[in-house]
């Protein structure tokens, strides 16, 4: 079930494509350009321009503690020791050349980790004062049941939000918004009065609520989560992290954002595919499979499954499956050395299944010494049978099929080999 709920929301990703990520400073930045409150900060390339940024900040801030944050696309930083107090600009220097070049290993990031490119320096806002910090969760996103926008939050923050679904989901906020009114000063107050302040906290909060609401909304982003939101010992609240995500199909409303797409932070074989067009998304699997469309291509993934392997991508070619395509199809499937068979399925609607079965044996020939596995063809569709005789009648170690059935049979058979 889970599987079949992750496989659903893959294809959603691919059919909407939402998702763009920014990095915690980029954000940040965002945000505050909205209003936002933040923790100030500057990132930093390597140990010596971070000295320099703590030096400004203590300048425009006139903070002398610092924390450094590794800036990589995945949470648990600070778990995996990718996030540190620096009490001095030697601290600032001797932790960034450690965090700079690490492979964070955070419980977001793969066993391997990520490897970290940039920090960034922020002022430290967890200073003693008159009353105590508290840390807060807050999301702003979009509730698919009723099509409103949602602001989730919770008095728990500071910790893995999953955690507190399971443990204690009545700690959970949620307050629905419809995208025509946007936010209603009243519900800024009930979170307000939710997260349990008062006095000028209590303000702060609303007036923070509403900037992150707005910020949200004026930047096409489909997912703004900030955990911590912090209130600080003198009653400021603002945002010590930020995780934004931007909707891919506005971004042509804000082609300034295109800049902020760090693809070093992204899969390459992911990469490389999305340049030639195609919708591909590694999986954990065994098979290869190369299909026509989103539908099809998750009809697939469960035929693969049931034959007793595990899908090793999602790749949809669309619509013009031509030789050269399928030849680009082929490489990027071939690059996952997991890749234990390809099955291709390709529906012939507007394309002929016959040019189909040609544009594969063409690209075949063109790359015979890089292939060394199997592959199953299951063309159907207009001409289906004569694309079954160019398949069987080219000579290559490549099986066709018609039917589904036949398909899986197959696929399973070339496992069990
Ligand atoms: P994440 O671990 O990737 O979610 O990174 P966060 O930006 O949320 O930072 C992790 C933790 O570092 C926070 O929950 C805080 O407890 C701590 N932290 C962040 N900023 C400061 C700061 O200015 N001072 C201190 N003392 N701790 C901080
Ligand atoms: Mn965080």
């Amino acid at each position: 079930m889970l599987k079949r709920l992750r496989l659903i929301t893959f294809a959603l990703l691919i059919i909407n494509s939402i998702k763009m990520n920014l990095h915690e400073y980029q954000g940040k930045e965002m945000l505050s350009s909205f209003g936002v409150r933040i923790q100030r900060g500057l990132v930093a390339q390597n140990p010596e321009e971070a000295v320099e940024c703590a030096k400004k900040l203590t300048e425009s801030t006139g903070t002398s503690w610092f924390v450094v944050k590794a800036q990589v696309h995945a949470g648990g930083r600070g778990k995996g020791g990718g996030v540190k107090l620096a009490k001095s600009l030697d601290e600032v220097k001797s932790i960034s050349n450690d965090i700079i070049g690490m492979n964070l290993v955070t419980p977001q990031t793969s066993a391997e980790g990520k490897k970290v490119h940039q920090v960034l320096v922020a002022e430290d806002v967890y200073y003693p004062g008159e009353s105590e910090t508290s840390e807060f969760y807050m999301s702003v996103l979009l509730n698919r049941a009723t099509g409103n926008n949602m602001i989730m939050y919770s008095t728990e923050g500071g910790m893995d939000i999953e955690t507190v679904a399971e443990e204690t989901p009545h700690l959970i906020h949620t307050i629905d918004i419809d995208p025509s009114t946007g936010i209603l000063p009243f519900q800024a107050r009930q979170v307000a009065f939710n997260l349990g302040l008062s006095g000028l906290a209590f303000k702060e909060m609303t007036k923070f609520v509403v900037s992150l609401y707005n910020a949200y909304d004026k930047s096409d982003s489909s997912l703004f989560e900030i955990n911590p939101v912090l209130k600080t010992s003198d009653n400021k609240i603002l945002a010590v992290d930020a995780k934004v995500t931007i909707d891919d199909n506005a971004l042509f409303r804000h082609k300034d954002y295109l800049a902020l797409r760090d693809f070093r932070e992204e899969n390459p074989i992911e990469v490389e595919a999305n340049k030639a067009g195609l919708n591909y998304v590694d999986l954990d699997g065994n098979v290869g499979c190369m299909v026509n469309g989103a539908g099809l291509a998750m009809a697939t993934m469960d035929l693969i499954k049931q034959s007793g392997g595990e899908p090793a991508n999602f790749l949809d070619v669309g619509g013009t499956a031509d030789a050269e395509r399928v030849e680009i199809a082929f490489r990027i499937i071939l690059r996952d050395p997991s890749v234990k068979a390809i099955l291709v399925n390709i529906f012939g609607g507007i394309v002929r299944c016959d040019r189909v079965a040609q544009g594969i044996v063409d690209a075949y020939n063109n790359m015979k010494d890089s292939i060394h596995i199997p592959i199953i063809v299951r063309l159907q569709g207009t001409n289906a049978d004569l694309a079954k005789k160019i398949i069987d009648n080219s000579g290559l170690d490549v099986q066709s099929a018609v039917e589904f059935e036949e398909a899986a049979q197959k696929v399973k058979e070339v496992l069990a080999s």
